[in-house]
């Protein structure tokens, strides 16, 4: 996957996972600065990110807090099923998204 591209996207998740947690704070009385920063901020992010790959990244973020896992060691670190060799080796290419055949999850590449 596109390293820029992939930046942004896991900077979508942490913007998403921190709107779900200013929704908790909220509910248990805390005061927070209001999500409309972030909202302008995850606009922003979201739009360099390509249509197809946030389009499977929305759908996955429903299911999952996390929808970008990294695969250390062949595993995927969302379900921790071992990546059939066919896809790690093809991992390292870096052109197209990579998906758990497990999970599902965005994958990517710590080394
Ligand atoms: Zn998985």
């Amino acid at each position: 996957m596109d390293e820029k591209q992939l930046r942004f996207l896991v900077a979508l998740q942490d913007i998403d996972n921190m709107l779900q947690e200013s929704d908790t704070e909220k509910e248990l009385g805390f005061k927070t600065e209001g999500p409309d920063k972030l909202l302008a901020i995850r606009k922003e992010v979201a739009e360099k990110i390509d249509m197809q790959m946030r389009r499977i990244y929305e759908r996955l973020h429903e299911k999952y807090r996390r929808a970008v896992v990294p695969v250390k060691d062949d595993i995927c670190l969302g379900c921790f099923v071992k990546l059939p060799t066919s896809l790690t080796g093809r991992g390292k290419e870096n052109i197209v998204i990579f998906r758990c055949e497990n999970c599902g999850r965005i994958l990517y590449w710590l080394d």
